[in-house]
């Protein structure tokens, strides 16, 4: 099929090249001139696993990128939206890029044949028949179900591994407008190996929500468990573990730590949460979820402030900012608020992170970064592990041993070592 993608980021980006891996041919679209022209040079501007072999593969082949939202739909069959939805900020979803995107697509479908739009960025329960379709119907002068088809198609890949869990989703959830549409969509992931799931267009968006919100609540839920383990001296990933094996419960999104971050999560749940109380309704679970993840970096400032209760002067190494490891991405990511706290402290920041500081410079220009690990120890007064990178696993107790002090205290448990502590262990 001939596929238009409006929005290339970490969702837009994957979802083209993985199309164009399945023998698709894709055009990505993006109003971003600096990202269009990485991407025309063969760069891919976010890092995911894959994604730069892929373009590499592809590009000027079966696939293309470009400003040109008109000629991208107009040489298409079906558009893809996958642009941000961020928080406002009291929690409810921004809208403004969606119903951008969307005039931008009505008015090239006044010209076009049966042509489908599908939203695959996250949005709340109604947002695709109330906002989209009726923008579209506008700017188009059709009718949808007749003129254009719509589905609500959510994305579940992980950051890390974008482009491996599209081309491998647990299952494809389809949100159709009418039958027409998700049949048509349904063709194009006829060749994944997966579960399709063909549902009402809000249970779809609410399907997107109601996955993040779990595995969320998971993690606040270990997080919790794990605090109290702390105060007991019991090793929270030994409890986890038998937890874990449960199958009913799994044992995955039970790593305890300092919280989770990143584009997904917060502000998914955030929206949930909204969203629930503009019904009338009180999301307490959801909301006791938010309140734990909000406290919980702030758990690593405690146990340092136990060994060193001034923390002015001090040179604190902080490895790892990424939100998770395998992606450059540190959008809510809680290094932020350790980091802001540890200068707020007067502390000397110095940074690593594999692939994250770029990123994180931008944020804080003149804290110190470093080039590894090893030399960002060198000369610290305390080590926090913020991301569990697989090469601060191989850490050893000779590569910290240029520290002032050996106080090495985990916000993820990783390291093989006997001086560290962790935060819930
Ligand atoms: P992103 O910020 O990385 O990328 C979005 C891109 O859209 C940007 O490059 C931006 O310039 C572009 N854009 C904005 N308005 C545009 C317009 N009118 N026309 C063309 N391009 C436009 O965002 P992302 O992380 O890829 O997320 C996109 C959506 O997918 C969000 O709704 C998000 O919640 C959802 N999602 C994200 C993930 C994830 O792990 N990042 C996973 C599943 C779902």
């Amino acid at each position: 099929m001939r596929i238009s993608i409006i929005g290339t980021g970490y969702v837009g980006l994957s979802t083209g090249i993985g199309f164009a891996y399945k023998k698709n041919t894709v055009t990505c679209v993006d109003v971003d001139k600096e990202k269009v022209k990485k991407i025309k040079s063969g760069v891919s501007p976010v890092y995911e696993p894959g994604l730069q072999e892929g373009l590499k593969r592809f590009l000027g082949k079966s696939f293309d990128v470009t400003l040109d939202l008109e000629r991208a739909v107009k040489e298409s069959e079906i558009s893809f939206i996958c642009v941000p939805t961020p928080s406002l900020p009291d929690g409810k979803i921004d809208l403004g890029f969606l119903k951008q995107a969307s005039k931008d697509l009505g008015k090239v479908l006044r010209e076009k044949d049966y042509h489908v739009v599908v939203v695959k960025s996250t949005v709340v329960p109604g947002t695709t028949e109330n906002l989209v379709v009726p923008v579209l119907e506008k700017e188009s002068g059709k009718k949808a179900g007749k003129g254009f088809g719509v589905c609500m198609n959510p994305e579940f890949l992980r950051e890390g591994s974008a482009l491996k869990d599209f081309l491998n989703p647990d299952r494809v959830v389809i949100g159709e407008y009418d039958k027409r549409s998700g049949d048509f969509l349904e063709k194009l992931y006829k060749n994944f190996k997966t579960q399709i799931l063909r549902t009402s267009i809000k249970s779809a968006e609410l399907i997107k929500y109601a996955s993040n919100s779990f595995l969320a609540m998971k993690i606040s839920f270990a997080n919790e468990i794990g605090n109290f383990c702390k105060k007991l001296g019991i090793d929270v990933y030994e409890v986890m573990k038998g937890v874990g094996m449960d199958f009913r419960i799994s044992p995955k999104f039970l790593n305890a730590g300092i919280g989770f971050g990143g584009s997904c999560f917060p502000k998914d749940v955030k929206a949930l949460v909204y969203r629930i109380k503009e019904e009338g309704l009180k999301p307490a679970l959801l909301e006791s979820v938010l309140k734990l993840n909000e406290e919980q970096p702030m758990k690593i400032i405690e146990i340092l402030k136990k060994r060193i209760r001034n923390l002015k002067g001090k040179n604190i190494c902080v490895l790892g900012v990424a939100f998770k490891p395998d992606t450059d991405d540190i959008r809510e990511a809680p290094s932020i608020k350790i980091v802001k706290r540890l200068l707020k402290e007067k502390a000397n920041v110095i940074v690593y992170d594999p692939k994250a500081m770029e990123n994180f410079r931008r944020l804080f220009p003149r804290i110190e970064y470093s080039d590894s690990a090893r030399k960002a120890l060198n000369g610290a007064d305390a080590c926090l592990i913020l991301t569990e990178w697989n090469e601060f696993k191989n850490l050893n107790k000779k590569d910290f041993s240029s520290m002032r002090r050996k106080i090495i205290i985990e916000g993820r448990k990783i390291l093989n070592i006997k001086e560290k502590e962790g935060v819930c262990w």
